[in-house]
């Protein structure tokens, strides 16, 4: 645990954190790794829990399964303490569920500890589930939904068939919150018609629309998500401290992201470890070195999202540190806003092909950055 967590937790244990109000909750949450939020107030969080379990749900659409990968990453704790600490029965994954299917030694299977289709009908039917998706959900060909069918069901019928009942819906990774890299544009983009949950690239009105299903949707995007965007989201909604959908108005963005991971006001850029480079306009040309990656088609400060502040790999590094650009993974627009990835993007324009899906302040922020850059340059007679 870093020293400025500590100091955060030291302050916190002399106030009962569960009895925080909700945006303080989140502010908290904001400064801290989804470890220390379960380890410290694991006790407060088993008296505080509602109810005996709260069960989730976890649907796989078009993706790669890194937000499930990354998930499954999370050290400490690990996915299964996370779940247990937090009280949930995960009834259902896809990748990780135990073997289930409807034939066994030739008999039909017709009890939910086997056949997962019947568990789900029982779990859909008794309601009081979250239903988290992983990746996009094609619509086409022709509105059919048939470019992805899981046992004999699309993808399109089976996210209906889940998010009519479920409490609340998170919607994680870059896939399933926009369309990800699955919507990117293509010659078949038309015909695929993948869309996010609640949004198709960064217009609002997903799936759901489609299906006639009003429900509001939190959006954990990244290419993949961060465990402790996802972690401590469900711990907030399991906890009670985002209420579905009351608070939803104050605590998402314009694009569905909590604010405390995704902050309107914040770019990658900010906290970037290269920003002194950056600052003193040593920009590397080819990847290894010790500059600023900007000239490599770095897109940070394009970016909302805490990852250097919070890093990645249980807080080892993150994407610039590692010495790759950021492709601004969490932006409603991504890929397409963010293409040609290692390209800079001075070369194409500061706010790229599309500027009307890039947040106002970002196109701001990386102004400025484009504007600094272009003055260095000339100052060195570029
Ligand atoms: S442009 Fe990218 S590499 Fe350079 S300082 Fe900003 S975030 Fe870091
Ligand atoms: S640093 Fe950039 S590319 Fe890497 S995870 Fe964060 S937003 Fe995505």
């Amino acid at each position: 645990m870093s020293t400025g967590i500590k100091n955060l937790v030291r302050t916190l244990d002399s106030v009962d954190f569960l009895k925080m109000d909700r945006r303080t909750f989140m502010k908290a949450l904001g400064a801290m790794g989804a470890a220390t939020f379960l380890n410290t107030y694991q006790a407060e969080i088993v008296g505080a829990l509602e109810f005996a379990e709260t069960k989730l749900v976890w649907l796989h659409g078009s993706e790669c399964t890194g937000c499930s990968e990354s998930v499954l990453n999370a050290g400490n704790p690990d996915l299964v303490q996370a779940l247990e600490k937090l009280n949930v029965n995960l009834v259902f994954h896809e990748t990780i569920c135990a073997q289930q299917g409807i034939w066994n030694d030739g008999k039909l299977v017709n009890n939910s500890e086997l056949n997962s289709e019947i568990l789900l009908e029982e779990t859909y039917k008794a309601g009081k589930y979250i239903l988290v998706v992983e990746g996009s959900i094609p619509n086409g060909p022709n509105g059919s939904g048939r470019y992805l069918v899981i046992g004999n069901k699309t993808f399109k019928d089976s996210l209906a068939e889940a998010a009519k009942n479920a409490v609340a819906i998170v919607a994680v990774g870059a896939c399933a919150a926009y369309g990800g890299i699955t919507s990117a544009d293509s010659d078949v983009a038309k015909d695929t018609d993948y869309k996010g949950v609640a949004y198709s690239k960064d217009v609002k009105g997903g799936m759901l629309k489609e299906l006639g299903i009003d429900k509001p949707v939190i959006n954990i995007p990244g290419c993949p998500a961060h465990p402790d965007w996802i972690l401590l989201t469900l711990g907030a909604v399991i906890l009670g401290k985002i209420k579905v959908p009351d608070d939803l108005n104050t605590l998402l963005d314009d694009y569905g992201r909590p604010k405390v991971f995704y902050p309107p006001d914040h770019v990658v850029h900010d906290n970037c470890p290269r920003r002194g480079y950056y600052d003193r306009g040593e920009f590397d040309e080819e990847v290894g070195g010790p500059g600023c990656l900007w000239k490599l088609g770095c897109k940070a400060p394009y970016a909302h999202a805490d990852c250097a502040i919070r890093k990645w790999n249980g807080s080892v590094s993150m994407c610039t540190q590692a010495g790759g650009p950021c492709i601004a993974c969490v932006e409603p627009g991504f890929p397409d806003t963010s293409r040609p990835l290692y390209v800079e993007r001075e070369d194409i324009g500061v706010a790229g092909t599309n500027i009307d899906t890039v947040a106002k302040v970002a196109v701001g922020a990386a102004a400025v950055a484009a504007g600094v850059h272009a003055v260095r340059r000339m100052g060195k007679g570029e």
